[in-house]
């Protein structure tokens, strides 16, 4: 029925949190080499609660995602007490460091291989840098199963705006009915991806499954009926 499949990356295909935490490792670590392990955990829990809320806010239409690529920088050195000096480095050394970082979710590879056997051209779908993810995605050993990959920041709009998914649909020749979007986040892949037509899966990481949202809570289930 689906000609296509277009997958979110972050939390979908690649573990958010362990990539999030060994790019931070990497930037402190430009900072203050001889940084002890209970502070850096201790910052990164700073960190992740300042990234987290501004990529929130950017969900729903306060920033873009390019803003929050600054906003949560500077936000985050400035409440650590550290010099508006190393907001700079902190970031250049954050998205290096980033652009390498490659856990797979769970069953990732095997799920992508199936659905190419099958037959379906698969896209990747990300809210992010294009070149960062593509490295990620490469680094990852994924990179080849996909015909394209849309991001945000190339696209020039961030998903849940129904001009991403559209923009996509473009560059791909296909209409909203031959595609199916997967990802693990309600707002921006599934709320976003019906509005502009298609059909979608929910990837429920954690929580309670919701009704009435065709839902997988593991990876390898998207196979079952493809
Ligand atoms: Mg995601």
């Amino acid at each position: 029925m689906y000609k296509a499949i277009f997958i979110d990356i972050d939390d979908t295909l690649l573990e958010y949190i362990p990539c999030c935490r060994e790019a931070f490792d990497a930037a402190m670590r430009t900072l203050t080499p001889s940084l002890e392990e209970r502070e850096e955990e201790r910052l990164f829990a700073v960190f992740f609660d300042i990234s987290g809320r501004l990529f929130s806010e950017a969900k729903h239409g306060k920033h873009t995602i390019a803003e929050v690529m600054e906003l949560y920088p500077a936000e985050f050195i400035a409440t650590i007490g550290y010099p508006e000096s190393a907001v700079e480095p902190f970031k250049l050394a954050f998205r290096t460091a980033w652009g390498k970082t490659h856990a797979l979710v769970d069953g990732a590879k095997e799920v992508l291989e199936t659905l190419r056997a099958k037959g379906y051209r698969l896209f990747a779908a990300s809210n992010s840098f294009g070149h960062l993810q593509r490295s990620r995605l490469e680094y990852a050993g994924i990179l080849h199963y996909f015909e394209d990959t849309y991001i945000s920041m190339d696209i020039g709009y961030d998903k849940p705006d129904i001009r991403f998914f559209q923009e996509a649909l473009r560059r791909a020749a296909l209409r909203p009915n031959e595609v199916l979007m997967v990802g693990d986040s309600m707002t921006t892949d599934i709320l976003g991806a019906q509005a502009a037509g298609m059909d979608t899966v929910f990837f429920c990481r954690r929580g309670v499954p919701p009704e009435n949202i065709k839902t997988i809570t593991a990876l390898r289930e998207l196979t079952n009926e493809l």
